[in-house]
């Protein structure tokens, strides 16, 4: 009796249990529910989650529970550093991700910018100063130049460039919004997208990067008002007039490499990439950017705008 009944209970288990897999199969079979989107619609789900990244940040923020029993012998400092490892390793079967960012044009330089961008079909990101496009006909030129390339990608960093005193021009924030308004408005500039002069500072999603306390609410303000500002990584420096290097071609590509291989950047796999227009008036400056920009070509990087910033995985 009780053998009869626990068969009983087996049958109707096993029937249950083909009924609903021969529902889950005749749907698959016959289209009901469209396997094909089913899947389309699950790889863009997962696309817009950043799984990488999240882990990344909560390790970063010591948001990760980690234990150490019998069972797992295994320090939690090696765990942590186990996972950071393993981590970069996915980031690393991802693309690596650069933006080449010029700013304080337009300047004598930035025609080659606009040119050296189009014969090597990258996208480049500029952040302009209305006061240096209203200083010449050649200026304005440039700045027409510009506008024209699809490939240039047009920002703010204020008016005046706060007149390279940048206390002053941060200690009355409500004046220097005012200055980034007239920018915006005088260039036409698209964009909500603004660089600080002389800051490094980042206010985007739920990031907000400080590096000095003056220039904060300036920066806060432009926020509330719609604006995203980025800083930047890694920066070239070149002596302008004569265009010699003060850091190598190699020693920056180096440090680019090292912000990309250590996931060091705000955004492991994005690297910001600071440059000055005014670095690429002579020839030799000129060389040295079109054998930076062939290096990490060769090395897969892509070329991104500022406005994409940051992609995540
Ligand atoms: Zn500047």
């Amino acid at each position: 009796m009780k053998c009869s009944r626990l068969f009983a209970l087996i049958f109707t288990c096993s029937v249950m249990l083909s009924i609903t897999s021969c529902k889950d199969f005749s749907n698959k079979v016959l289209g009901k529910g469209n396997l094909k989107d089913t899947i389309t619609e699950q790889l863009k789900v997962e696309e817009k989650i950043p799984h990488l990244l999240d882990r990344w940040d909560s390790l970063q923020k010591n948001q990760i529970l980690f234990t150490v029993d019998s069972l797992h012998p295994i320090s939690v400092r090696q765990q942590k550093r186990e996972l950071k490892d393993s981590l970069r390793k996915a980031f690393d079967r991802h693309p690596k991700h650069i933006y080449l960012t010029f700013d304080d044009g337009p300047l004598i330089g930035s025609a080659f910018i606009d040119s050296i961008a189009k014969e090597k079909n990258i996208k480049v990101s500029v952040f302009l100063i209305g006061k240096h496009a209203n200083m010449s006909k050649g200026r304005k030129r440039d700045l027409a130049r510009y506008e024209s390339n699809h490939l240039v990608a047009c920002y703010n960093h204020s008016y005046t460039h706060a007149n390279n005193q940048y206390s002053r021009f941060y200690n009355n924030p409500q004046k220097a919004f005012a200055d980034f308004e007239k920018n915006e408005t005088d260039l036409n500039l698209k964009h909500k997208i603004v660089r600080l002069p002389g800051r490094n500072i980042w206010i985007y999603d739920n990031v907000r990067k400080i590096d000095l306390k003056n220039g904060a609410s300036t920066a806060d303000l432009l926020h509330k008002n719609g604006y995203t500002i980025y800083g930047w990584d890694v920066e070239w420096r070149l002596n302008s007039v004569t265009g010699a290097p003060i850091q190598s071609q190699e020693s920056t590509l180096s440090h680019i490499r090292n912000y990309m291989n250590n996931k060091s950047s705000m955004v492991p796999n994005n690297v910001v990439f600071l440059m000055h227009d005014d670095m690429f008036q002579t020839k030799k400056g000129q060389q040295e950017l079109s054998l930076l920009i062939d290096a990490l070509k060769s090395e897969g990087y892509q070329f991104e705008f500022m406005q994409d910033y940051p992609i995540k995985y």
